[in-house]
């Protein structure tokens, strides 16, 4: 049966020009055999070639496995020097959502690693969300080779491929330049600030407000606090701007000092400096920098009564959920605080709802119900948000529900031609 069978091939979807132009791309897939299981499916060379390869082989497919990953596209060109994973976690209730982002990764599993880790996590953001689409994320390795421009152009062609089951936008590292690029070669990319989508980030930051005004309720701080921002970029920016305006009193730090005074002179702002934010004398810590910042270290140094902020990922792993909680923290779960640019982006490309105001302010009723759902069953709030999410994804999928090919705004699309 085609299906369990294991070759190469060129990047799947792609026309045959694309293909020339991107020289390699593996495409991985998970589709289901029609028995009920499900088998890897890849293009055109012999299954031994790739058994040869060893644990690495095996193991990316258990890894996409854990969490029912449906495909994984490799992708590398020689002339541009792109590499990197386009990962789609779940299409099963509408196309895939997800940034781009680019770093120095160690390793190509390092990339591999936090393609599957963001995408899934992008799954979880949009299933507590309630809104009709998956998670996606495509990680690029930095390196001195990428002829960067290109690099995004045949990227963008991937992208296109996919006929609108994944759509990308702007994430860590991500340039206005590279926005411009993946532009010319796809529509299915949210570029910000654009006419009618506004700025994602600001929508990100509005949503974090939400779920920050549930927390200081939840834990009674009713007046003004003073919050720690980690982080002076796009998002944590745009936090310390509503905050202002709200009367907080403020601490921010950027390795880019540059940034951090930036927001300072806008807000009133106290810099510190980018290693003490984290254990800063402050009733709110928001980090809005990289994740992993809440692990085994961190955490017992923590002075604050509240994390909540835009990062994905600040835990290092779902126990130090449990940890936070242990200390008295309450935590905000970074896929249901920093949702506010996925709503916009499913709003806009979607739903056609032109003020997602409405949608937004719905996560602090959410963060709420995921406070309320921890206290219940004397859990986390981290364990309290994957149950909830969960809940709404389906168990077991099957191949007609995982080649998503509905309808997007045209109308929404940006080509830049
Ligand atoms: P950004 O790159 O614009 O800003 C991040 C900032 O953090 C940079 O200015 C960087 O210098 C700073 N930084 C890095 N290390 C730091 C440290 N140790 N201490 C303090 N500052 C540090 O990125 P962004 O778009 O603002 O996103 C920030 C985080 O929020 C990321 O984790 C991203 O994945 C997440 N996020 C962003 C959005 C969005 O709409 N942009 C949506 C959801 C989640």
């Amino acid at each position: 049966m085609a299906a369990r069978t294991a070759r190469w091939a060129v990047a799947g979807a792609v026309t045959a020009d694309d293909a020339r132009q991107i020289g390699f791309a593996a495409k991985l897939e998970v589709t289901s055999d029609g028995g009920g299981g499900h088998s890897p499916v890849m293009g055109t060379r012999d299954s031994s070639d790739w058994a040869d390869r060893g644990a690495e082989g095996a193991g990316w497919f258990e890894r996409m496995a854990e969490h029912d990953h449906e495909e994984v596209i490799v992708v590398q060109n020689r002339e541009t020097g792109l590499r990197g994973f386009v990962a789609i976690h779940d299409t099963t209730v509408g196309p895939a959502f997800g940034g781009v982002r680019i770093l120095p990764y160690a390793s190509d599993s390092a990339a591999l690693e936090d393609a599957l880790r963001l995408s899934r996590a992008m799954t979880y953001k949009a299933s507590l969300a309630g809104l009709p689409c998956g998670g996606g994320k495509t990680t690029l390795v930095a390196h001195p080779g990428l002829r960067r421009n290109a690099a995004f152009e045949l990227l963008g062609a991937v992208v296109e491929s996919l006929g609108g089951r994944y759509f990308c936008a702007r994430d860590v590292g991500i340039e206005d330049a590279d926005l411009e690029a993946l532009a010319r070669t796809t529509r299915f990319v949210g570029r910000d600030p654009a006419p009618g989508l506004g700025d994602v980030s600001q929508h990100t930051a509005i949503g974090v407000w939400h779920s920050l005004r549930a927390c200081l309720e939840a834990v009674g701080i009713g007046g003004k606090a003073r919050v720690a921002i980690q982080g002076a970029g796009s998002v944590g920016a745009w936090l310390a701007r509503i905050l202002s305006r709200e009367g907080m009193q403020l601490l921010v730090a950027d390795p880019k000092e540059e940034r951090a005074e930036a927001v300072s002179r806008e807000t009133g702002a106290l810099v510190m400096d980018a290693g003490d934010i984290l254990f800063a004398d402050a009733e709110v810590l928001a980090p809005c920098a990289l994740g992993g910042v809440l692990n085994a270290q961190t955490i017992p140094q923590l002075r604050c009564r509240v994390v909540c902020g835009c990062a994905n990922n600040m835990l290092a792993t779902l126990e130090d959920g449990d940890a936070i909680a242990a200390r008295g923290i309450l935590y905000a779960p970074d896929y249901l605080a920093n949702a506010g640019g996925l709503i916009r982006g499913a709003d806009f490309f979607v739903l056609g709802v032109e003020d997602s105001g409405p949608s937004l302010a719905r996560i602090y009723e959410r963060t709420h119900e995921v406070i309320a759902r921890a206290k219940s069953e004397g859990i986390s709030t981290a364990r309290a948000a994957d149950r909830l999410a969960e809940a709404r994804l389906k168990p077991r999928k099957t191949h007609r529900e995982m080649t998503w090919r509905g309808t997007v705004r045209a109308a929404a699309l940006t080509r830049a031609e």
